[in-house]
């Protein structure tokens, strides 16, 4: 039996070690500790192990007091029955927001998947207005999923799949890889046995070889590294998750040897310079893999991450996958956005990171005042103030009463399908897949797109039922005399695009 995390390991994991900080999250603590003491767990352990274990990975990823707070005391409300009365005087306005956000709703007025789905909704709409209560979410999830032998089987398997297809992915775009991987290999042997069990067998034929490379490729690169005149470097070996694995097997008719990133090593450096003296002489000292050279950092992944990645000929009759990046590129490749919304990163102290990343989400969080003044001018500028996909998943409320239908769309358009475009300033906007110009359009302001008379893609004039492409840079072009048509409903994906053409259409009819 585990035993309950103690007060001090999160205190002492917090970034903050200011006094008043310390006591929120203690008084927290204790307050959690009372509410849930005569419950239990399937496991039959004491049921406050499992929000103290959520308190210290919040602790953990640098999240600040209160968010660590709203961890420890998440489910007083939905599994100890305490007031939101209570938690708002003990806790403040804030952390009441945050608990109430994952709180799912109450089993009396809804039941089944009706209940689920609404539980969903309620948690994307109270993430549209703050970030951190889906990172609370997340690491409620990933405790409950790394204990689910417990879970009955009928709940296990829905549970299981559904960390899967909707947890893991939100992990992903918002660039927490760790969470991202920890939430899929939990779940997978619940979710997929026979599967597992074939990636397991295979992984195991596997392994000894692959380490035995990689270990050897380490060795000669410290020493080409060394020869180089470069001392200050770190190297890691980084383990493919079994999920991630297993999906790839099935891209590649389950033959692990065409596999060369089961292991790969990871070479740590200090600036951005130094990645691209590393990739010279890793390349000196073994050949690459043609098409497999991937730059991240002069082109960084939608979701933020940077990095260089080659496969290389290691002469063994084998490749192996090496990825290099700085300290700070490491860091948000790990936690993503964990990283940005950190105590430290707030107190003004952390590594500035390039543009292109997720620098952008950073204004989306409210709480701090020079945040809050970045969100109201970028609010000015476009009318946003979270992403666009995060407010899709709260507006698609509206549009689909069947909860089934509320499941499936969020599975299919909102982590699988995304495209990233740019306006011409460099701005990143976040469509589905197939948007067109018309979506960009309402993304940025209804006021421009609804003069929208032409757009621009990469420089040329397309028309606006064209499908953008990752990366494109759209521009729009306005006519005073130019209003939204009927067509356009046809041509929009997104819903917030949809429905300001509905309002818009409808100001336009007669009498009005
Ligand atoms: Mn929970």
């Amino acid at each position: 039996m585990a035993s309950i995390r103690p007060l001090s390991e999160i205190t002492s994991a917090m970034t903050s070690k200011e006094a008043a900080d310390i006591a929120l999250v203690t008084k927290a603590y204790e307050f959690a500790k009372e509410a849930h003491k005569d419950q239990t767990r399937y496991s039959g352990e004491p049921y406050f192990m499992h929000p103290a274990e959520v308190g210290f990975s919040l602790a953990e990823i640098g999240m600040d007091p209160k968010t660590i707070a709203a961890g420890l005391i998440h489910d007083s409300m939905e599994d100890a029955g305490v007031a939101a009365a209570i938690i708002e005087k003990e806790f403040g306005t804030e952390v009441l927001f945050l608990v109430r956000g994952v709180t799912k709703l109450g089993a009396l007025r809804y039941r089944g998947l009706e209940r689920h789905t609404e539980s969903l909704r309620r948690l994307f709409a109270a993430t549209a207005e703050d970030i951190r209560v889906l990172i609370i979410k997340l690491m409620d999830r990933l405790h409950n999923a790394t204990t689910l032998e417990h879970v009955p089987v009928a709940k296990r398997k829905r549970i299981a799949l559904e960390t899967l297809e909707i947890y893991a992915p939100i992990a992903d775009r918002f660039g927490m890889s760790v969470a991202k991987m920890a939430l899929e290999d939990a779940a997978f042997p619940h979710a997929f046995p026979e599967e597992y069990e074939k990636t397991r067998e295979l992984l195991k034929e596997r392994k000894n070889e692959t380490e035995k490379r990689l270990e050897k490729a380490e060795k000669d690169l410290k020493r080409a590294l060394a020869e180089a005149g470069i001392r200050e470097f770190r190297t890691e070996a980084r383990m493919k998750g079994m999920y991630s694995l297993f999906r790839k097997l099935e891209r590649k008719e389950w033959d692990i040897g065409k596999i060369f990133d089961i292991l790969a090593l990871r070479l740590i450096v200090p600036s951005v310079s130094d990645c691209y003296s590393v990739l010279g002489i890793v390349h000196q000292q073994w050949r690459p893999v043609p098409g497999k050279i991937k730059d991240y950092i002069a082109f960084p992944k939608p979701n933020g991450y940077q990095s260089i990645h080659t496969t290389v000929y290691t002469g063994d009759g084998g490749a192996l996958e090496i990825q290099i990046r700085t300290e700070s590129m490491h860091r948000e490749a790990q936690f993503g956005i964990a990283s940005h919304l950190s105590y430290k990163e707030a107190l003004g102290y952390a590594e500035g990171t390039r543009g292109g990343s997720l620098e952008w989400i950073r204004q989306f969080i409210p709480g701090r005042s020079r945040r809050k003044m970045a969100a109201a001018a970028l609010q000015e500028q476009t009318g946003r103030t979270v992403p666009d996909w995060v407010k899709d998943l709260a507006l698609a409320h509206d549009q689909d009463p069947q909860s089934g239908d509320y499941l499936e769309s969020l599975k299919k358009d909102f982590f699988s399908h995304r495209i990233f475009v740019f306006t011409p300033k460099g701005d990143v906007i976040d469509l589905p897949i197939a948007a067109t110009p018309i979506d960009f359009a309402y993304a940025i302001h209804s006021e421009v797109a609804n003069k929208m008379a032409g757009a621009r893609v990469n420089g040329k004039m397309v028309s606006l039922d064209s499908t953008l492409r990752n990366g494109d840079m759209v521009e729009i072009i306005t006519k005073p005399s130019a209003k939204p048509s009927r067509k356009w409903l046809d041509n929009a994906k997104t819903t917030m695009a949809k429905k300001m053409i509905r309002a818009a259409l409808a100001a336009q009819k007669p009498g009005h």
